[in-house]
């Protein structure tokens, strides 16, 4: 069995069968771990169960496989800051993620780079052949966020930080704003 690098004691509940061994590699994504998918801080603070559906745990497993695997391939280690959000979760006020996101899915997370910086990762995740969305989130600081469920290519590239709330920009104005 192969174990990820990012190898630890997760962040989650115990004695929860979370239906995945999450000390193993997602297949086809050697450098990620099922643990990586659910766990939370604000999960296991307020006791909540942060399960995937086995539907929400393929489409991880796609994401896993066609976004983080290509990127940490190209640019190193990547760090998951956030990832599976049940709909308790992801609706609890300390998150107050958007219900129509991409965390309830499994199919998208908030990725940070730990060999980059994070214009090279959005660069990078813009030029995957396939991708839902990609939101740069309170750069040069923060996150990017990247979405991407099978069959949903449809590229949406927004910004959001102190200023711009979720605003669909070209690539070309996070350059001017966050490039150099
Ligand atoms: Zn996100």
């Amino acid at each position: 069995m192969i174990r990820s690098e990012q190898h630890k004691r997760w962040q989650v509940l115990p004695n929860v069968d979370y239906k995945r061994d999450l000390d193993m590699a997602i297949p086809g994504a050697p450098n990620f771990c099922y643990g990586e998918v659910v766990e939370s801080e604000t999960a296991v603070e307020h006791g909540i169960k942060n399960i995937p559906t086995e539907a929400q745990w393929q489409a991880a497993e796609h994401f896993a496989r066609t976004i983080l695997q290509p990127l940490r391939n190209k640019l190193g280690r990547l760090k998951m800051s956030s990832w599976f959000r049940s709909v308790e979760l992801n609706s609890h006020p300390s998150i107050g993620g958007s219900a129509i996101g991409f965390h309830p899915t499994g199919g998208g997370g908030d990725i940070d780079s730990l060999s980059c910086t994070l214009m090279e990762l959005l660069e990078a995740a813009y030029l995957l052949p396939e991708w839902s969305e990609i939101i740069a989130e309170y750069f040069p600081n923060g996150w990017v966020h990247v979405g991407f469920l099978k069959g949903d290519n449809r590229r949406i590239l927004k910004l959001k930080d102190s200023v711009h709330h979720f605003a669909r920009v070209p690539i070309g104005r996070i350059r001017e704003i966050y490039g150099h």
